[in-house]
């Protein structure tokens, strides 16, 4: 036993120090299988003061600690590297809710909650935690805050940025910082918890946090509309938001590409509508009146039906019916984790230019690999598509996937000449950290080196994450 693992022992129960290999392979290996980590030890402390203690020991010995939560990284940010010297520190035992205030629409837990335990928890309080991701049975609140997620009802109410009011924050050198608080007015100076959000683990262990509840919104309409491109989406987004304002929880677009794996992947699907559409979306309204809605949207739809912005549309009549629309378009990531391996991006440009990015970006493509098989689908009314390229022959798909740079190279051209951003929602683990050297402001990049450097001077934390 090394004197480090000793030094371990003294702070952590024997649950909280994991070394055997089998129960360390999950935590090694991300969810895509992308990437194999090497670390023989796991920390899996119960409280604040214990990863404190653990992190004052790593920096005493000069030991790199990777923070994990639910391990559903997309980009490799929540496993070790491989070579074997890093600590995974787990926050999956810390899921307590601190303190629940409805008078402040606040709930304040540690950060190996569930997602999806905190939805509940905001529910039976009668109030709302919107953030959904198809993840969120697996995700925990740390992982959530560090890589900013987003998901399906950021049109209303932002990502996680907008959702987080205080952070209980564990430093490189084990101090803690305690800034639980449940303000949404706090102009003393700089706002420190940005800071912390979407940082992905490279400047602190984040151990807690306070985050907003809304009211629980009383009735809901659902709808999966055909259109015959991402123009008319646009047609339809603009005319929804006019006409229902804040309602308009989601607004997904998934191209028929996408759907097909779904169906023919997930046993029990089938498609909502009669015949295939190029493109569909996902339509979300709820509100706190409980007046129905699926009337208005009914009526909204028609008005788009006689623009010829959509040919068909399915409007759920029952909960069970708009769960059964919402499973196919979360069910899409699923689907293609077994369809097998694609070149994927998860790209944000401005609302008004993704059709112009779809076709620009389809057209050059296609010329440069003939046969190419796009699914695109994504986050339309926050400018976020995941953008992913495959092969549809197996074996000629084996052969593309090593054109991964020249595919980035063309896409994140495109996004850059659009004023966009190469990563939207999953964040720059270990997959984008050249992507972002090379399309990030130099001055930007400058200043962010400048915070790691002052808040991990001895590079400790979540080595080869966002910087290589
Ligand atoms: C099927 C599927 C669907 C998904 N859909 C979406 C989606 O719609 N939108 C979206 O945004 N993402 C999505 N994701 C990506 C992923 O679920 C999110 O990035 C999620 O926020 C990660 O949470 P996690 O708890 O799994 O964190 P992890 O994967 O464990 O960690 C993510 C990052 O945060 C760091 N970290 C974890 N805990 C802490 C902590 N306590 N303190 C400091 N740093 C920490 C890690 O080091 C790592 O860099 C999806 C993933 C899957 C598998």
């Amino acid at each position: 036993m090394s004197i480090f693992e000793a030094a371990l022992r003294q702070i952590l129960d024997p649950a909280g120090l994991i070394t055997d290999p089998v129960l360390l392979a999950a935590h090694n290996r991300d969810w895509r299988g992308r990437y194999q980590g090497g670390a023989q030890l796991l920390a899996m402390p119960q409280n604040t003061a214990q990863t404190a203690a653990v992190l004052r020991c790593c920096h005493a010995h000069r030991v790199p600690v990777v923070p994990q939560a639910g391990n559903t990284s997309l980009c490799g940010g929540s496993v070790p590297r491989a070579q074997g010297q890093e600590l995974i520190l787990s926050v999956a035992r810390m899921q307590r809710c601190r303190a629940l205030d409805t008078a402040n629409g606040t709930l304040t837990c540690e950060a190996g909650m569930l997602l999806a335990t905190l939805q509940q928890q905001a529910t039976q309080a009668g109030l709302l935690f919107p953030l959904s991701i198809a993840s969120e049975g697996s995700a925990q609140v740390g992982g959530i805050i560090s890589t900013n997620a987003g998901g399906t009802a950021v049109l209303r109410y932002g990502n996680m940025r907008s959702l987080v009011l205080g952070l209980e924050v564990v430093l490189p050198d084990g101090q803690i910082w305690c800034g639980l608080r449940g303000l949404r007015k706090d102009n003393t100076g700089y706002d420190l918890k940005q800071w912390f959000i979407g940082a992905e683990g490279t400047l602190g262990v984040i151990t807690a946090a306070t985050v907003r509840l809304f009211p629980q919104p009383r009735s809901h309409a659902t709808a999966w509309v055909a259109l015959p491109a991402p123009a008319q989406a646009l047609e339809l987004l603009r005319l929804l938001q006019d006409t229902c304002g804040e309602r308009l929880s989601s607004f997904e677009l998934i191209s028929q590409n996408a759907l097909d794996l779904v169906l023919r992947h997930l046993p029990q699907t089938r498609s909502p509508l009669s015949a295939p559409t190029p493109w569909a979306a996902l339509i979300q309204l709820d509100d706190v009146d409980p007046q129905p809605l699926e009337e208005r949207l009914v009526q909204i739809l028609e008005q788009a039906l006689e623009h010829h912005w959509i040919s068909d549309a399915s409007v759920a009549q029952s909960l069970a019916q708009a769960q059964t629309l919402w499973f196919l378009r979360e069910q899409i990531s699923e689907a293609q984790r077994l369809e097998g391996v694609s070149i994927k991006h998860d790209i944000s440009v401005p609302v008004s230019q993704i059709p112009t990015f779809i076709q620009a970006t389809s057209a050059i493509l296609e010329q440069h690999f003939p046969g190419i098989r796009l699914v695109c689908f994504g986050h339309v009314g926050d400018g976020n598509l995941h953008f992913n390229l495959s092969k549809p022959d197996r074996q000629e798909n084996s052969a593309f996937i090593h054109q991964t740079a020249a595919v980035n190279r063309i896409v994140h051209d495109q996004v850059m000449a659009l004023h966009g951003s190469i990563s939207a929602e999953h964040g720059i683990g270990q997959l984008k950290t050249g992507e972002l050297q090379r399309y990030k402001d130099p001055v930007e990049l400058a200043l962010m080196r400048q915070m790691k450097q002052m808040l991990d001077p001895l590079g400790l934390m979540n080595p080869g994450k966002i910087f290589a």
